[in-house]
């Protein structure tokens, strides 16, 4: 399996460890015609702005909308989420509102333990990065975990976003979950 990660800005170096960790081939994307060969991709946390700008220098929009309407999976974690959304009108590959930095000042940063629904067992520790919030997600998406009420791991058909940082606590969990929607 061969998963693309985008690597314009942000935690794609991580991403890609952990896919390899997952039995998967993890490459970095940069270019619309890499796109073609990959089973999968991830759009990394880091700064939405600054990402929505490269993928705009790198004509990477159209490319990115036809991948996904080939039915491809597409996980988007945090900065990621927020251009999957519908918010940035940009991308708009899930029907979820995000809130940029909207837990406030005093969490921006954080650690909690959340219920993944396909793996409720073992708690999962979410490392939250100046996130997002999800304020609303519409009646095709299937939320997968919640925090304070919350939305933050919602999956719709093929695009499953996080408003968390799964690459970086060695979970591999939610990174073999997308790996499964391929197969
Ligand atoms: N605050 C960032 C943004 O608004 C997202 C932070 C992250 O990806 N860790 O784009």
């Amino acid at each position: 399996m061969k998963i693309g990660v985008l690597a314009l800005q942000g935690a794609f170096r991580e991403h890609i460890v952990m896919f390899k960790r997952c039995g998967a081939l993890a490459t970095e994307i940069r270019l619309p015609e890499e796109l073609k060969d990959m089973d999968g991709l991830a759009i990394p946390g880091g700064e939405s702005s600054a990402i929505l700008r490269l993928m705009d220098l790198y004509g990477l929009r159209d490319a990115l909308l036809s991948y996904a309407a080939s039915g491809k999976p597409i996980l988007g974690t945090c900065a990621g989420a927020i251009l999957l959304s519908r918010s940035q009108n940009y991308l708009n590959l899930i029907d979820v509102r995000t809130v940029r930095n909207a837990y406030g000042r005093q969490i921006d940063s954080r650690e909690a333990v959340i219920e993944l629904s396909f793996s409720p067992d073992e708690p999962f520790r979410a490392v939250f990065i100046r996130a997002p919030v999800i304020d609303e997600a519409g009646k095709d998406v299937h939320v997968m975990a919640s925090y304070r009420d919350k939305p933050v791991l919602a999956r719709q058909n093929n695009i499953l976003v996080a408003t968390f940082h799964p690459e970086l606590t060695g979970d591999e969990r939610i990174h073999s979950y997308f790996l499964d929607m391929i197969s």
